[in-house]
């Protein structure tokens, strides 16, 4: 380590590395960068700064354009800014406004009547939140050597990229490796007023008017997120689905989760598409939608459109021809090594087309990608079982297959499902419903019944499956499962106590708590 350190510093250490793992010794003078990322997220930013941990010579590009309504931030990309945290810090200011209530009811002298969130309050500590983490990234970066510029960057030609310093100045700088790391930015609607009169999450989490009665477009992960943390802020939230909710989940989990929602008051106008919004004289929002079952029309106001149909590929600046990357749906082709079509040429992330959109999947392969690069590993990213979280009010988390494709798959003979509702201790005082904890294992049917999807309903569901997706990555069966001690009184605990087979037909509803 010391010697690392020491060749490090002295400057050596990327020459001594470019011999040992390269395969073919290069020219490293022949680059005016050992890699060029263009983008600065979740999966940029990984891939950059663990490539100078090798002795690599990078430049990061990333930059960001303002939304339709002028909403703009800084380095970090979507998670950071308008993904992840501040969807996370809203989800949980949502779901602390539910918690005063059930201090109450655990003896707690708080008067919950008059309590009231603050939009303006929460806006602005999500946004000092964000605005100190795009800080310690620029620190983080300055202090790693990571040459971080601010602009746009575009192919000149497969090795060449153009960007734009802060004073106009056109820089032309050359590449061994290039990566694509650009991500996406969401979709609007090809209908009327959807740019001018919509918003989108890119706007919603530093939005300074109370979103107040909100029309929600879409039923993926962004749709059911944001409908569920405003109406856990005391808004009045519609979700407006277009086919199902959470299009490739599991279809009895995702059922669930859409009824849980209903429970809490979200209202959903099922099989409906948006026709156009336009502003009414009152300053509101009138909204024009078609239920294509019934192929009726209908028309509602709202004070808030919020359009969350999904993100398309930022391929548009990239100038991918002059490079002859492939592309496909404003997506980035890449192979099992994550490289393009064109060889040094690779993408991480949102970008590529057909992997989960998802930081930690974007973080991985950037990481693993640089090692691959400049330390001579050989690991490729694994794609499969890459477990996941929706944050509504109960989570809904999940890892593996779920039963349409196990059943796909191995066919319905050869799978069995353990499942149960399920009574968290903590629900019992306040009085919360428990109709909607419920979870089930997909697993073989023979042998040692090898786990091929776990799908929980419930409180903290990420904090929960996320040991099990280890366990499933390392072969977990049915058998070990029950043989595991569990961790009493927990919700995790009740993976351990599945008996109840689907098949038996035996009612899954728990008598108490602890039998
Ligand atoms: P990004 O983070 O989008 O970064 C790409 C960067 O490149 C951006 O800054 C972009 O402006 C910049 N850029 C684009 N073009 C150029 C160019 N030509 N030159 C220079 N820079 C450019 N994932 C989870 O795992 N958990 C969650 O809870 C979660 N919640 C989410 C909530 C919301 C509302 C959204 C929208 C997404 C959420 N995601 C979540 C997904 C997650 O944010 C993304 O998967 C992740 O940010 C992708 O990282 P990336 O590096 O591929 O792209
Ligand atoms: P999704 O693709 O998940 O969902 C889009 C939704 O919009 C679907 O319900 C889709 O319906 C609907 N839709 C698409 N086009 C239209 C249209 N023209 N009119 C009406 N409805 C339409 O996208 P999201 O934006 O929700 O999320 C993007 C990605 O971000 C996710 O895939 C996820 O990977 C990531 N993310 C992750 C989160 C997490 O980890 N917790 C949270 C948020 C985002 P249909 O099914 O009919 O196509």
């Amino acid at each position: 380590m010391m010697l690392l350190k020491s060749l490090r510093s002295s400057g050596t250490f990327r020459s001594v590395l470019f011999l040992r793992f390269s395969g073919s010794v290069r020219n490293a003078s022949k680059f005016d960068y050992d890699l060029v990322v263009l983008g600065g997220g979740s999966g940029g930013l990984a891939c950059a700064k663990e490539a100078v941990e090798y002795g690599a010579r990078v430049l990061c590009l990333d930059y960001v354009k303002p939304t339709p309504a002028g909403t703009k931030w800084g380095v970090g990309g979507t998670c950071v800014n308008v993904g992840c945290i501040p969807k996370k810090l809203m989800h949980q200011a949502s779901l602390l406004g539910e918690a005063v209530h059930e201090a109450v009811a655990y003896g707690w002298n708080v008067n919950d009547r008059d309590i009231k969130p603050d939009w303006k309050k929460l806006v602005k500590v999500v946004q000092n939140h964000i605005k100190s983490v795009n800080w310690v990234t620029r620190v983080d970066l300055r202090d790693k050597k990571v040459e971080y510029v601010n602009s746009i960057g575009s192919f000149v030609d497969p090795h060449t990229i153009k960007y734009k310093t802060k004073q106009g100045e056109l820089k032309q700088p050359t590449a061994q490796y290039v990566v694509i790391a650009v991500g996406g930015r969401p979709r609007y609607p090809p209908i009327k007023g959807a740019m001018e009169l919509g918003i989108t999450s890119d706007d919603i989490f530093s939005y300074e008017k109370e979103p107040g009665r909100t029309l929600v477009v879409g039923a993926g992960y962004v749709g059911l997120e944001c409908a569920c943390f405003l109406k856990g802020l005391g808004y009045d939230p519609t979700v407006m689905v277009r086919s199902i909710v959470l299009r490739g989940f599991d279809r009895q989990m995702s059922e669930l989760l859409a009824a849980m929602m209903t429970d809490r008051g979200i209202h959903f106008l099922n099989t409906t598409i948006p026709m156009g919004v336009e502003r009414t004289s009152e300053g509101k929002l009138l909204v024009q939608y078609r239920n294509t079952t019934t192929q009726t029309d209908g028309s509602d106001v709202f004070d808030t459109v919020l359009w969350a149909i999904g993100r398309k590929g930022l391929i548009e600046d990239l100038n991918l021809g002059a490079a002859g990357v492939q592309t496909y749906n404003d997506k980035v082709i890449v192979d099992h090594t994550e490289a393009t079509s064109v060889p040094h040429i690779f993408a991480v992330g949102d970008i590529i087309y057909g992997r989960p959109e998802l930081t930690p999947v974007a973080i991985l392969s950037g990481r693993l990608l640089a090692r691959r690069l400049f330390a001579g590993s050989t690991q490729l990213m694994d794609y499969t079982d890459v477990a996941t979280t929706v944050f509504t009010p109960l989570e809904y988390s999940c890892v593996g297959m779920s039963e349409e494709m196990a059943i796909e798959r191995l066919g319905a003979d050869n799978i069995e499902v353990f499942h149960g509702y399920y009574k968290p201790t903590e629900f019992f005082i306040p009085q919360k419903s428990f109709r909607h904890c419920y979870l089930k294992a997909v697993a073989e049917v023979s042998g040692d019944q090898k786990i091929l999807g776990l799908h929980y309903i419930g409180p903290v569901a990420g904090e929960v499956i996320q040991g099990f997706a280890a366990a499933l990555k390392s072969g977990l069966t049915v058998k070990t499962l029950l043989n595991t001690v569990g961790i009493h009184p927990t919700t995790a605990e009740e993976f351990t106590r599945l008996s109840i087979t689907k098949r038996s037909g035996v009612d899954p509803t728990p008598a108490s708590c602890c039998s």
